[in-house]
């Protein structure tokens, strides 16, 4: 009678692979884009490197009010 059985201890193991959100727009991000959605999220990412400062770049679109 085997005491120890690897197959219970396999089962304890789960993929936790939840894609994480674009981190400018909160969208589903994209593996070419990754870890953003779109290649304009990743350019408003590299403009705030580039600027220095967290900038919200002026931009033509998501002109959004309330
Ligand atoms: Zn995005």
């Amino acid at each position: 009678m085997p005491e120890q059985n690897n197959d219970s201890f396999k089962k304890n193991i789960t993929h936790l692979k939840t894609p994480k959100p674009c981190p400018i727009c909160q969208k589903q991000s994209k593996a070419e884009f990754h870890p953003f959605c779109s290649l304009r999220c990743a350019n408003v990412d590299l403009n705030r490197w580039l600027s220095g400062a967290y900038v919200i770049p002026a931009s033509d679109e998501e002109l959004e009010e309330e």
